[in-house]
């Protein structure tokens, strides 16, 4: 016995857990499965085999998120969330009337409903004055049947960490006698690097719950994880129901975590946390608030003179902040929207503000057939990521060129019929691009209408392009041998007429020169140069007489 099953609770110890044909088979992967009693037809209106159970933990999942986060498969549990993370370590340490967890308020409120569920009981160390966690405190009320300690750091509901050497601290204190279990919801709106995810090997008694739910928009999927020592991570598994991941939610946290996925979530974050930091600007200006407290988080807690007042100013516009008032007098939560909500969040509350930005070019786009499955994310107006994999080097060479020289951020991730050809492949990537773009354009108030360059290496290209909604190309060029590499120097204007149609614009490229790689190359930069001229933002009228485009 090891001080880990000493600690759960003694029916559990020796649980036989369900089993079912698909894990007793080993690794058999069967062409025809009878197995399950399944249906053998997917139902109405999806494309996912819904009519098949789910893995109970999904290995490319788990393989993706110890790639992200730096683990070994072996320490993660897939849970429905943090919350059902919560629930099963409640549950596979705390007897009925016997054992205790601790909390910290304030605090997030589900530790404490979990453990009066499972009839455990809830021992209250609240934050000292300085918000830090009081470890003697915390110490002095532990008993032998003390199991866990819950501490959201970042703090709900303030948002704020709590002073590492202080967990580290209460680890040590209660080695191999309490769980120290660190809610990391909201880390990863916080800068690089954080969190105690590297701690865990040094701490035996270190958890860590994380979640998709927060920082990677995925609060609806209920995906979240229980993080920590193997042995912990396999009787968690021995309690936890018996397929408990959705197909759909599989689908869509891979998706999450795919390269576009994860870049779509890393800017999106930062225009969180560039409003969050406007909105702790902004809200103190209000005659009905006081203060906010410092947040590393999606959200801001506000010390307001009437809370109930704030919460009518808010609902008479629409919008339903979080009265925390219960729990620290006057509070109110308020969660960080897009930068349209947060003003009119400002204004509810008579806060003037000068005219917004406009809004960042962000856009994300999918394109999935049988030949290929594309993932594009471009920002117009942050050049500051690129990573792009086609699997043809020169083609990835080439999109760079676009990106560099059109002066946006590009990700773009092809998994094509190579096999076959890189046809599919290259045509479909310009499909991609160009509706990105597109998207990314949004109504193309301010920008300019044209775009003009000429690019020269030793070979000459011209490439002008009007952002006009009306598809044309035009390619005018000779191109002395048919291979770049093993591109095949015909798809060069393939590719540009697929995105001219997809971005909705004319491209005139003419080129001329003795060497092909350097004439499509050049051609790449002039187009991602004339672009750039064309993506400009300059006021923002439409740059048409039409007052559309
Ligand atoms: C929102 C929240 C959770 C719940 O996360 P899910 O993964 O959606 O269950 C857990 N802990 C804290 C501190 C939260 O704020």
């Amino acid at each position: 016995m090891t001080w880990l099953s000493d600690l759960m609770r003694p029916a559990l110890q020796k649980l036989k857990p369900y089993t079912n044909a698909r894990k007793e088979a080993n690794g058999f992967v069967p062409d025809i499965a009878i197995d399950g009693n399944e249906f053998p037809w997917p139902p109405f209106g999806t494309k996912l085999p819904l009519n098949r159970y789910p893995d109970p933990q999904p290995e490319n999942l788990l393989g993706k998120i110890a790639a992200l986060w730096n683990l070994h498969k072996d320490t993660i549990l897939i849970s429905r969330g943090a919350d059902e993370g919560i629930d099963l370590l409640i549950r596979l340490f705390c007897r009925e009337g016997i054992d205790q967890i601790v909390i910290c308020p304030p605090t997030y409120g589900v530790y404490k409903v979990a453990a009066e569920i499972q009839g455990a009981e809830v021992l209250k160390v609240p934050l000292t004055s300085g918000h830090q966690l009081d470890v003697e405190g915390i110490l002095n009320v532990c008993t032998p049947n003390t199991k866990l300690v819950f501490i959201p750091s970042p703090n709900a509901p303030m948002g704020h960490f709590m002073r590492r050497e202080d967990i580290f601290r209460l680890c040590e204190a209660r080695a191999e006698k309490s769980l120290i279990v660190i809610d990391e919801t909201y880390v990863e709106f916080a800068p690089e690097p954080s969190g105690l995810l590297p701690d865990l090997t040094e701490y035996p008694n270190l958890v860590v719950l994380r979640t998709l739910s927060k920082a990677h928009a995925l609060a609806g999927e209920r995906i979240g994880f229980v993080i920590g020592q193997p042995e912990l991570i396999q009787n968690l598994l021995k309690i936890h129901a018996s397929y408990p991941l959705t197909q759909t939610s599989i689908r869509a946290a891979l998706d999450a975590l795919s390269p576009c996925g994860l870049i779509l979530g890393k800017e999106r974050r930062k225009i969180i946390v560039n409003e969050r930091k406007r909105m702790a600007e902004l809200l103190p200006k209000s005659s009905l608030i006081d203060s906010v407290f410092p947040s590393e988080t999606n959200f801001l807690l506000a010390k307001t003179k009437d809370s109930a007042e704030v919460m009518r100013k808010l609902q008479s516009f629409g919008i339903l902040a979080r009265n925390r008032d219960s729990e620290i007098p006057g509070a109110v939560r308020f969660s960080i929207g897009t930068p349209e909500e947060n003003a009119l969040v400002l204004k509810a509350l008579d806060i003037a503000v000068e005219d917004a930005s406009p809004p960042l070019r962000l856009f994300s786009a999918r394109r999935q057939t049988k030949e290929t499955s594309i993932g594009v994310t471009v920002n117009l107006d942050d050049p500051g990521f690129l990573r792009i994999d086609t699997g043809i080097g020169f083609f990835d060479h080439m999109l760079e060129q676009v990106a560099i020289h059109g002066g946006f951020g590009l990700g773009l991730d092809c998994k094509g019929d190579l096999k076959v050809d890189m046809h599919h492949s290259i045509e479909d990537c310009g499909l991609a691009l160009g509706e990105a773009l597109k998207g990314a354009l949004g109504d193309k108030r301010g920008i300019g209408r044209y775009g003009f360059t000429t690019a020269l290496d030793e070979a000459l290209a011209q490439a002008t392009i009007d952002l006009s909604g009306r598809p044309y190309s035009v390619f005018d060029g000779k191109l002395p041998t048919p291979l770049c590499g093993q591109f095949p120097c015909e798809m060069t204007e393939h590719f540009f007429q697929s995105f001219a149609v997809a971005l909705g614009a004319s491209i005139h490229i003419a080129m001329q020169g003795d060497n092909s790689h350097h004439m499509v190359e050049a051609a790449f930069k002039a187009v991602g140069r004339a672009l750039r001229q064309a993506f400009k933002r300059e006021g923002t009228a439409l740059p048409s007489s039409k007052g559309v485009l």
